[in-house]
C-alpha cells in the first residue's frame, strides 16, 4: 500500500489531486478499526499527522473566535489554554475513549467520520461552528450543519480535506453531557450540548446520537430563552418545572432509532434528561 506523509497542506492537497482514490488518515482511531473489520480497504493512504497547518490553532480576540486545525487532538482540546476558551468542547473531549484515543484522535477525524454519536459534534453544532474545507480550487467554508449531511455522510467534495474549524466564543455557561452503556470508554447512546450567550440572550441546544446526524432543538431553545431572567442568570418560575418542560421539548426534537446500542424510546428519554440537567447547571437556583 502506498502511504504518503506530506508535511504541508499544499503537499497534502497535491498528493490528493495526484491520487484521488487515496484515503486520508489522521489519528487512525476510526480508520484503523474500519480497516481491521474489512469495512474499508485502502490501497493508498495520505497520512495527515505531519501537516503543520492542521496541527495549529489560533485565537482571534477581536473577532471572538477560535480557529482549530483539523489535526488538533482531544488531548490538546482538554487542556488549557484551549479548554478555558471552549469549555464545552473540553468537557466533550474528556469523555472520548481513553488517554490513548485522546492522544491520537482528532477533531477533524470526528467530523470526517460524521457519526451522529461523535462527541465533538454536538458542541460544534451548539456553538454554530463553521468548517473550512481546503481543495484544488482553494478554501470554502460551510456551517457545520451543512457539512454534516447524514449518518457518516459529509459535504466533503473530491480532492478536498477538512483544514480547520472556526468556533465562535460565546459569553455564558456551556456544557456537555453524555449517556452510554458504561461510565468510560463509551460511545454515546444520547448526548447533548447546551450553550448560553448573555449578550444575545440565547440558549442553544444540540442533541447527539438521537438522529441521522446531530440535531438542534429550536423549539426548546426559543421557549427556554423566555424563561430566563438574563439580569440575574436565574430561571423564572419553578426551576424544576422549567427544566422538565425543556427536557420534554428536547426529547420531542429527537429522531432516535433502535440499534445495537439502545432503543429509540430510551434514547428519547435520556436526551430529555440530559437537556434538563444541563439547563439546571446553566441556571442554578
Ligand atoms: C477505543 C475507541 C474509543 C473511542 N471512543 C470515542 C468516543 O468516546 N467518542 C467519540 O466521538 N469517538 C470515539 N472513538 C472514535 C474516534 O476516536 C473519533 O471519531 C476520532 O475523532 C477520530 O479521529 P482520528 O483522527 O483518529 O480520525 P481517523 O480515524 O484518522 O479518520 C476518521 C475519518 O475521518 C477522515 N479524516 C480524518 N482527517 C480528515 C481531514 N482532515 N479531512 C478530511 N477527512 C479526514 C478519514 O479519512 C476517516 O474517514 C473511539 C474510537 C476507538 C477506537
Amino acid at each position: 500500500m502506498a502511504v504518503r506523509m506530506p508535511t504541508t497542506l499544499t503537499a497534502a492537497l497535491e498528493a490528493l489531486a495526484a491520487d484521488p482514490a487515496a484515503q486520508l488518515l489522521a489519528g487512525g482511531t476510526d480508520f484503523m478499526v474500519e480497516t481491521n473489520f474489512g469495512h474499508r480497504t485502502p490501497t493508498s493512504v495520505i497520512a495527515l499527522d505531519r501537516v503543520a497547518e492542521l496541527k495549529a490553532w489560533s485565537h482571534d480576540a477581536a473577532d471572538r473566535t477560535v480557529r482549530i486545525g483539523a489535526g488538533i487532538t482531544y488531548r490538546t482540546l482538554c487542556e488549557p489554554p484551549l479548554a478555558a476558551l471552549l469549555p464545552a468542547l473540553a468537557e466533550a473531549s474528556r469523555t472520548v475513549g481513553s488517554p490513548q484515543i485522546r492522544n491520537a484522535g482528532t477533531i477533524g477525524g470526528n467530523l470526517g467520520t460524521c457519526s451522529p454519536a461523535g462527541d465533538a459534534l454536538p458542541v460544534l453544532s451548539a456553538l454554530d461552528a463553521t468548517v473550512h474545507l481546503a481543495g484544488p480550487s482553494g478554501e470554502r467554508t460551510l456551517p457545520v450543519h451543512e457539512f454534516m449531511v447524514g449518518v457518516k455522510r459529509t459535504a466533503l467534495g473530491p480532492g478536498e480535506l477538512i483544514a480547520a474549524i472556526t468556533v465562535p466564543l460565546l459569553d455564558g455557561w456551556q456544557g456537555y453531557a453524555k449517556v452510554g452503556v458504561r461510565n468510560a470508554m463509551v460511545i454515546a447512546v444520547a448526548s447533548a450540548c447546551l450553550a448560553t450567550d448573555r449578550p444575545s440572550r440565547s440558549v442553544r441546544l444540540a442533541l447527539g446520537a438521537v438522529g441521522p446526524t446531530v440535531l438542534r432543538a429550536p423549539e426548546a431553545e426559543a421557549w427556554v430563552a423566555d424563561q430566563v431572567d438574563w439580569e440575574t442568570g436565574r430561571l423564572l418560575g419553578d426551576p424544576l418545572d422549567v427544566a422538565h418542560r425543556f427536557g420534554t421539548l428536547a426529547a420531542a426534537a429527537s429522531r432516535p432509532i433502535d440499534d445495537h446500542r439502545s432503543t429509540a424510546a430510551y434514547r428519547r428519554h435520556a436526551v430529555g434528561v440530559l437537556a434538563a440537567r444541563l439547563l439546571r447547571r446553566a441556571f442554578p437556583s
